[in-house]
């Protein structure tokens, strides 16, 4: 029985490549200096595996910026506006091209645009998206790949196995850059770089090659499945000596099965952590010659592997192919996952007893093959792990159980529809009409990080650190008092992160010093981990909400992220449903709506933005994760009376497909991100007809550009034409914190002056 691994992470545990990157593109190290990091990083991982028993060991999963990146680069997919970057007299080599590609290029007198990045599947990775032409050519451009294999095969003879994603799914992640044609169209003309480049991979030594095709878990057309019998036969007839390794992940094959089953290749790898049910249907449906990879250990968590659990799948396995057909493995790359948890010196033991992070799951692979041989000692030691876990007092809270059991419908509705709680918040508020406001954060400058790495240091007080947050908060209170902001904030200066802020304050999470995971490029993040039972234990922004409130006559918001948001930016339970998880965060939120009602705020805002990225891979799953999620926000909304303004906010995504569940979360005002599609957005809520108030960005804050008055009455028209003018906020896209206090203030006021305007030249009655 063989083990293997599909991808590991390549920041390094100490996140060297991100360090080493930003150097390179500030001019402080050479390409030299650059590629040793690089090698350095490949060389370890490669070890690391190999000692951990895996028989084979990925390599060109390896990738300085994104791997789909680096396949654009390896067949030629160069979008026309980089041909002036590639240069001798700049000095210029395919490593800046390519980093040009990822990040845009600035110097030499050009100014070309960065390629799109979009979100890989549904995890919180960041592609870059190729872009095709009609007469897209493709070309063995960038020799990289066969560099890397041959060091691979120095260090790991046969073991080494190159990894690519697959034809089919590298064209269906991409988009067409002109009208006229559909990019799937161009898997001819991209087979044969595929042909060309396994084969001189095989020349090489190569004994397998791994092709990831994670489209194979999404709903296909007709035009996209023949595409995956046409590539991958092309192949099959034209390569020989060479084992195919087809990778799917992150979901079920389901109606696919039978297409994937009956590829022409070697083995099959499928996602059992995702998609447990998926097992057997794929062994009734596998055809007598196919090896079946195993996905038992998931890539995308911190939790340890319940051994019996994955036993149970593998005897099963085992037992209709033969251990010769079966192999065993992660359930996809483990770029997903934290590096190594040995780094954790100051975890809980009882509780990291329970993780594991990359190398962790190495060593889990090649247990479950131990254990499968007879040599179980390493069952009995996961046994007690697990049913620590299953039974510690850390996870399992009655009440937080008791109180998420006994929800009812009515706490997910707020006491009155819409137009009465509308009509009593006018009277309570009296706001303008197109009141402004903003999303809640204001500039974390370098003096607030500074304040709070000192106060996290113990070189600051407390007091000394709540004095200065304090007054920052009154400043900025001040200032938007005087240019004229109707509804306030206090700047959200004493916050990290909208996420950790709130797991630091909640029972049931716990924080690693070195858990980061790639988000994208060198931008590395460090989720939390939701390990038990949540619940609030204490208020968690009374303090500072009260503390703004007591310094003005305006209505002051309270600032809350939401139940979905916290559950997507965390590393989650995997021993009840994700949807439990939310509704308890949910009720720890909602006590904290009611609380700060209690302290005399009027207006609540909780953030969504995340919303979007939770929904699942296959239609059909969308409606109950939309159920669920929408139910929660509501949770979290509804405990407070007519009178309290509750705002959401929603940035990132395309919205246009989730508008009525949206609504449905029934939010007396959304705000959104619309600025940097000039409302298109706006026209799919004019559609629906979306009831509540909304204020969609007119300011895109993603840029340190001032938008003008003028351009921002513009957007504030067009809005009031698709929707009533009543509803209308006046409102910047999102929160100001990456922003700089110059351009922040200069766009507020241009802000603030577009909603006078709008006051005075939109005349309601008229509009709608
Ligand atoms: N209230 C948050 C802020 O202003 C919202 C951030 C977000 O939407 N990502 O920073
Ligand atoms: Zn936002």
């Amino acid at each position: 029985m063989l083990t293997q691994n599909l991808g590991y992470p390549r920041i390094g545990g100490q996140r060297q490549l991100k360090k080493a990157c930003e150097q390179y593109w500030a001019g402080k190290i050479d390409r030299n200096e650059l590629n040793q990091v690089a090698r350095k990083i490949k060389e370890e991982n490669w070890q690391t595996q190999r000692d951990a028993g895996i028989d084979l060991i990925p390599c060109n999963d390896f990738s300085f910026y994104d791997q789909v990146l680096d396949m654009s680069l390896l067949l030629g997919v160069i979008p026309q506006r980089y041909s002036a970057v590639l240069s001798d007299v700049k000095g210029n080599k395919e490593i800046d091209l390519y980093f040009a590609m990822a990040r845009g290029y600035q110097k030499d007198g050009l100014d070309i645009t960065a390629m799109e990045m979009t979100k890989w599947l549904d995890t919180n990775y960041h592609y870059i998206v190729p872009e095709f032409t009609a007469d897209q050519d493709f070309r063995v451009f960038y020799e990289n790949i066969f560099a890397e294999h041959y060091a691979a095969k120095q260090l790991l003879g046969s073991k080494a196995k190159p990894v690519l994603l697959g034809p089919v799914s590298y064209l269906l992640l991409g988009k067409e850059k002109e009208a006229g044609f559909e990019r799937i169209d161009l898997i001819k003309k991209l087979v044969p770089v595929y042909i060309e480049i396994i084969n001189r991979l095989k020349q090489q030594g190569a004994e397998w090659v791994q092709l990831d095709e994670p489209c194979l878990v999404l709903d296909l057309s007709k035009k996209e499945k023949e595409a995956f019998d046409l590539a991958y036969r092309s192949i099959a007839n034209r390569v020989s000596g060479v084992k195919l390794l087809l990778a799917t992940y992150f979901d079920a094959l389901a109606d696919n099965t039978a297409l994937a089953v009956n590829l022409p290749v070697t083995a099959l790898h499928i996602d059992l952590v995702r998609a447990p049910e998926q097992l057997e249907e794929v062994l009734a449906l596998a055809p007598a010659h196919l090896q079946l990879s195993l996905g038992v250990i998931d890539g995308r968590n911190v939790w340890k592997n319940d051994y019996e659990k994955s036993l149970h799948q593998i005897e099963k396995a085992v037992g209709k192919l033969g251990a010769d057909r079966t192999i065993i493995a992660p359930s996809c790359s483990l770029l997903h996952s934290p590096i190594d948890l040995d780094l954790e010196t100051a975890l809980d033991p009882e509780i990291k007893n329970w993780m594991a992070f990359a190398k962790q799951k190495l060593k889990e692979v090649s247990d479950l093959r131990q254990i499968i041989k007879g040599n179980d000692e390493a069952l009995h030691i996961n046994k007690q792990a697990i049913e620590s876990r299953r039974s510690s007092s850390k996870v399992h809270q009655q009440q937080v159980k008791d109180r998420v059991a006994a929800i009812t419908d009515a706490d997910a509705s707020r006491l009155s529809a819409f137009p009465i709680r509308q009509q009593v918040q006018h009277e309570r508020f009296q706001l303008p009409l197109f009141p402004t406001t903003t999303i809640g954060s204001f500039p974390q400058t370098d003096d607030i990080r500074q304040l709070r790495a000192n106060f996290k240091k113990g070189a600051l007080s407390s007091a000394q650190y709540e004095k200065a947050i304090e007054q920052a908060t009154i400043d900025s209170i001040r200032w938007q008092e005087e240019i004229g902001i109707d509804v306030l904030v206090h700047g959200e200066f004493e916050r990290n992160d909208m996420v950790e802020y709130f797991g630091e304050q909640l029972d049931g999470f716990l924080f690693t010093k070195n858990g980061w995971v790639q988000s994208y490029g060198s931008r590395c993040v460090k989720p939390p981990v939701i390990f038990g039972d949540v619940s609030r234990p204490n208020d968690m922004t009374v303090r500072w909400s009260r503390f703004a409130a007591e310094q003005t006559d305006r209505p002051m918001k309270g600032m809350l992220t939401g139940p979905v948001t916290i559950l997507q930016w965390s590393f989650v339970r995997d021993d009840q449903p994700r949807e439990v998880t939310t509704n308890q965060i949910a009720l720890a939120i909602r006590d904290e709506v009611v609380a700060l009602e209690q302290a005399g705020i009027g207006v609540v805002q909780i953030d969504e933005p995340a919303i979007r990225e939770g929904l699942p891979l296959r239609i059909a799953k969308r409606p109950h994760y939309l159920d669920w999620a929408v139910k929660a926000f509501r949770i979290s909304a509804s405990g407070v009376q007519d009178r309290t303004q509750i705002h959401t906010h929603m940035c990132y995504s395309e919205f246009n497909d989730i508008i009525e569940h949206i609504a449905a979360m029934d939010a007396d005002v959304i705000t959104i991100e619309t600025s940097r599609s000039q409302m298109e957005l706006l026209q799919a809520f004019a559609h629906f007809e979306y009831p509540n108030e909304i204020g969609p960005g007119v300011y895109d804050i993603h840029s340190p550009r001032v938008p003008s008055t003028e351009e921002m009455v513009l957007l504030l028209e067009k809005a009031a034409e698709l929707l009533p003018a009543r509803n209308l906020w006046v409102n910047p896209d999102c929160g100001l914190k990456t922003r700089k206090w110059p351009e922040t203030k200069a766009a507020l006021e241009n802000m603030v002056a577009a909603a006078k305007q709008a006051r005075e030249q939109i005349n309601v009655e008229n509009i709608i």
